[in-house]
């Protein structure tokens, strides 16, 4: 952006009150930007994008403001169209700044709340559209230790503590306990949670600790030797809230239980499904066995094949052995499982064959996963709709192969 006149910056409304929802201004310039058009303010309350808080949305007159970006101190707004006249009047989306306002308090808050019980320290601060996160210079951390944490930061909000910001000179910096060392020189902005936490930033907060709300850590994850937690704060920590209700309550109708006994009975169902898959695998095997003995009571060909969609890979290969086992023949037999085929290829012993010889034949035409042993292999392939292509192509090569029919 072509600097107006030099040295002019934007006058920051939003520092000297963060609760300002709207305001008037004069354009100072104009531009288009990546095919947007792009007005400078002489003042403005919307917030740009920087230090991990995210930029306002708003309008300016009836235009949209859809990004706001800080360049030299100049901050530059985005819009969806072109804005006529020389004064305008702005008005910020007020539901997305003050969430931002909540999230980001409650960032200073448990940022103090790691430094002062372990001395972590935030090495970065995200304000995310759903989560916000905190990389903290610790290799990890006692949940013990995390619940006193989170239990300090919210005593700090229920004590509804005063958040003030001022302007400091560089020399009289050093008369406070920032938490961290400011990353710029010359006139810097401190934003104090009343005697708890100072730190140096030129975002947007709560005026008290009561407006952040409930402050909860969600996850933690380890990343570059540290560990980042994701937390939420106000009404994402109600919403959050809300949401657990919801599942745990719909699991409970489910279970037909009291909510506190959803876990013990989630327990009992798996183990229930444990022992019924184990006691169903057996009697396939012994079904597969009957089934078996059934087919060649009436077939008397010495290769049989099928392609079965509606069965379980586990099944057919059951069927196949027991058929190799019972009497001398060659088996081709193809199931389907979600997005893939499987084709079992089976021998009897006494045939003295190896049914892999067909693998480069079949994957000539058809790609192909697995292998196996001469007697017995099993191919997975994600082009289920050449299943019965496969079956066929088998026969027709074990029917050469062999002289078999
Ligand atoms: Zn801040």
């Amino acid at each position: 952006m072509n600097q107006p006149e030099s040295k002019i910056e934007t006058e920051r409304l939003y520092f000297q009150d963060a609760y300002l929802q709207e305001f008037t201004a004069r354009v100072l310039a104009r531009e288009t930007r990546e095919g947007f058009p792009v007005v400078v303010l002489d003042r403005t309350a919307f917030y740009p994008e920087s230090g991990g808080q995210p930029h306002d949305l708003g309008w300016l007159n009836e235009v949209r403001v859809i990004r706001v970006e800080e360049e030299n101190g100049l901050i530059l707004h985005f819009l969806e169209k072109e804005l006529a006249g020389e004064e305008v009047r702005g008005r910020i989306d007020w539901p997305r700044r003050f969430d931002h306002m909540q999230q980001h308090t409650g960032q200073h808050i448990l940022s103090q709340a790691f430094y002062e019980l372990v001395k972590g320290e935030t090495l970065s601060f995200h304000l995310g559209q759903e989560e916000s996160t905190v990389e903290i210079g610790l290799q990890a951390i006692k949940d013990e230790t995390l619940t006193r944490v989170e239990e300090l930061a919210n005593r700090v909000v229920f004590s509804d503590l005063e958040v003030k910001t001022y302007f400091l000179s560089e020399e009289r910096v050093s008369s406070i306990p920032l938490r961290k060392p400011p990353k710029k020189a010359g006139l810097i902005r401190v934003v104090e949670v009343d005697g708890f936490d100072y730190s140096a930033c030129g975002g947007t907060h709560c005026r008290r600790t009561g407006e952040v709300g409930l402050i909860k850590i969600l996850k933690q994850e380890k990343i570059r030797g540290n560990v980042r937690f994701s937390f939420v704060c106000g009404f994402r920590a109600w919403q959050e809230f809300e949401n657990c209700r919801r599942s745990l309550q719909q699991a409970a109708r489910l279970f037909s239980a009291e909510e506190a006994e959803v876990a013990a009975c989630a327990e009992k169902s798996l183990a229930e499904l444990k022992n019924l898959k184990k006691r169903q695998k057996k009697l396939e095997e012994r079904l597969s066995f009957f089934e078996a003995r059934e087919m060649l009571a009436r077939s008397s060909s010495k290769i049989i094949s099928g392609f079965y969609p509606d069965r379980s890979p586990e099944e057919i290969k059951f069927l196949a052995l027991n058929l190799v086992h019972q009497a001398e023949l060659l088996v081709v037999m193809a199931a389907q499982r979600d997005q893939y085929f499987h084709l079992v290829l089976a021998a009897s012993d006494s045939l003295k064959l190896d049914v892999r010889e067909v693998i480069p034949v079949l994957q000539a035409e058809i790609e192909f996963k697995g292998g196996g042993s001469p007697t017995l292999a099993e191919l997975v392939s994600a082009e289920k709709e050449k299943a019965e292509r496969a079956v066929t192509l088998a026969v027709e090569f074990f029917k050469d192969r062999t002289g078999l029919s």
